[in-house]
């Protein structure tokens, strides 16, 4: 797009004739809201296109399904769930409650107890190349979510833990300190100072060089923020791993409440955690009741329970009849105003499809794209913000599901999830049973199931940006045949003394692999402006620009779906008023 040779090579883009009120680019849980939210304020009449260059609607709301037999298995290929450090605004929580959402019926449609009743806990898969064997162990640590205001260790469930693992005798020792010994690390600073501290250290060299711990020790902690941050503790700062509730933190006397530069993912919010809901699709289910809202057509019925199981009519997703349409496949490349911006009446938008381009004219565009991708389609804006847009690098990031026709194997190990720090995937745990509508989930372990596993490609020892920026060119290089011979010989490895025999009983494996994952969010190790208080590059990357404004969770560096209704709702405001 930027290279002068694609223009040479891809030849004079054939005019479309198409006019609309609205051109968004991006069809993910922001480019939707944004055309819901404009629609709403232009008139049910307004004519919108939706572009993206996907095969399938809701970007990272991505919907997997399986036939395993008679039955439909459904995964969440990215956006987990409704669900937020910080609480949803009054725009966010708007929408979810106009689409029928309630997120008061969390408790009704999920069963945890099927894996309680069962016994089923989590477990850590320590492997042999890291530590010396391969061994399951049921994981006696609590988690935050169970335990908010004390994170502590009971001895006896340590002791256990320790004498059973893989581990060296000083790592053993020191994995007991670690949770045991109540010691001020930093004597002498008062509490802020000592957060000041924590937020430029790396969690890793607080374990290594002031805790003083084995680097087995530091080994198993490793991926631990993964989940969240995308990134191991050699990248996450010790003030954030103690808001995680990572252990070494008991006797150091840190007041409550967020320090300078702390990541939101790390400050507990019980008012945020109390705001949660999941699809058995993750939020797939929300992109597919705005598409819904937007083109009825295209995925029938009436309520937030049935948009489950509906089945979604891909042909009607573009069709000229609707005053909303959605274009599949389709790349912008080029967003230019006619003439100046100042004074201009319209956007043109050149977009790539079958290797064709073709043009649309929207009076007025909003890109919903990534921010990184915004200065090659559209080289007029100013040079600022061009470079402030380039500062994003999103979060690589892999889910894989693996459909299976029993989970025997979990119940003969006792455990639902599993964290596995030297491993392929650091994250695998049986899907959440949820039952929605006439969706219902797997209830005996006799019942085919789908296994949920994360993995991040991440280069510890770089700067946060270029561990995305390599995960991302070491997931491009991965052909599909190196995921699976790792999937599978992950999973034989952690479930095979469950009985669990990859080649009988895996049935379906799809990875979702992300190379532009998770929106950046600044890092106190890494962005002095986050920690000292800064303008912020996503502020000035937002900037309307005449006729074009900037959604997308980019433009708020904050990886969640509220982020990107917030900022569609920012970037319709904006775009109306000119
Ligand atoms: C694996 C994963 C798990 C997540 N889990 C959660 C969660 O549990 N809860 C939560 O709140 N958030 C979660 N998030 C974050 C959340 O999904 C995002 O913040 C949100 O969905 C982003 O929406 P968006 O529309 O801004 O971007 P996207 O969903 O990325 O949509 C942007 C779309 O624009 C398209 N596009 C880009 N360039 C062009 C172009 N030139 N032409 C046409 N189309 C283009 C992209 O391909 C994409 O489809 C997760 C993200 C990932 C990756």
């Amino acid at each position: 797009m930027g290279d002068p040779s694609f223009w040479e090579s891809a030849g004079t883009p054939a005019e479309t004739g198409e006019q609309y009120d609205l051109v968004v680019v991006g069809g993910g849980i922001s480019g939707l809201a944004a055309a819901h939210f404009f629609r709403k304020s232009a008139g049910e009449s307004s004519r919108i296109l939706v572009l993206d260059n996907h095969d399938d609607l809701g970007g990272h709301a991505k919907r997997n399904e399986f036939q395993a037999g008679r039955r439909l298995l459904l995964g969440y290929g990215g956006t987990y769930a409704i669900e937020s450090p910080a609480p949803y605004s009054r725009v966010a929580r708007g929408l979810v409650e106009e689409l029928g959402i309630d997120v008061s019926q969390w408790k009704r449609v999920d069963d945890p107890l099927i894996y309680a009743s069962r016994g089923l806990g989590r477990a850590v898969f320590f492997d042999k190349e890291t530590f010396g064997a391969d061994r399951l162990l049921l994981d006696p640590r609590p988690t935050r979510r169970e335990d908010q205001e004390d994170f502590a260790l009971s001895a006896d469930a340590a002791r256990q833990f320790v004498e059973a693992a893989p581990l060296s005798g000083a790592a053993k020792k020191d994995f007991l300190r670690l949770y045991q010994e109540k010691k001020d690390y930093l004597p002498g600073l008062p509490s802020a100072e000592k957060k000041a501290r924590l937020a430029r250290l790396p969690y890793s060299e607080f374990l290594s060089k002031i805790v003083g711990v084995d680097p087995q020790v530091v080994r198993f902690f490793g991926p631990a923020p993964h989940p969240l941050f995308g990134l191991g503790i050699d990248a996450v700062s010790a003030q954030d791993a103690w808001g995680l509730g990572l252990p070494g933190f008991a006797g150091m006397a840190l007041e409550p409440g967020p320090g300078p530069g702390m990541n939101r993912d790390a400050i507990p919010n019980k008012e945020a955690d109390e705001y949660f809901f999941h699809f058995p699709d993750g939020n797939a289910s929300i992109a597919r009741l705005l598409v819904r809202r937007l083109i009825p057509a295209a995925i029938p019925g009436q309520s937030a329970d049935d948009v489950v199981t509906a089945r979604a009519d891909y042909a009607r997703l573009d069709d000229p009849a609707s005053p909303v349409r959605l274009r599949l496949n389709s790349t912008a490349v080029r967003v230019v105003h006619a003439g100046e911006p100042a004074g201009s009446k319209s956007v043109s938008i050149t977009y790539s499809r079958g290797g064709k381009l073709y043009t649309v004219t929207g009076a007025k565009c909003i890109l919903a794209c990534w921010n990184f991708v915004i200065p090659f389609i559209c080289p007029t804006l100013p040079d600022k913000q061009k470079e402030a847009l380039s500062y994003e690098a999103k979060v690589p990031i892999v889910y894989t599901n693996v459909a299976v026709r029993n989970w025997q194997a979990f119940i003969k190990l006792g455990a639902h999830s599993i964290y596995a720090p030297g491993s392929y995937h650091s994250y695998v745990g049986l899907d959440q049973p949820v039952s929605i509508g006439d969706y219902r989930c797997s209830e005996s372990p006799d019942e085919p199931v789908v296994i949920h596993m994360m993995r991040t490609p991440c280069s510890p020892g770089l700067p946060a940006r270029d561990q995305h920026r390599a995960g991302r060119a070491s997931l491009l290089a991965a052909s599909f045949e190196t995921f699976e011979r790792n999937i599978r010989e992950q999973l034989a490895r952690m479930l095979g003394p469950g009985g669990f025999d990859p080649a009988r009983d895996i049935a379906a494996i799809t990875v979702n692999r992300w190379p532009h994952g998770y929106a950046y969010e600044y890092n106190s190790l890494f962005d002095r402006f986050w920690l000292e208080g800064g303008a912020q590059p996503c502020e000035v990357a937002r900037r309307r620009f005449g006729r074009i404004a900037i959604a997308n969770a980019d433009a708020a560096a904050y990886a969640y779906t509220d982020a990107a209704i917030d900022q569609a709702w920012r970037a319709v405001d904006e775009i109306t008023q000119t």
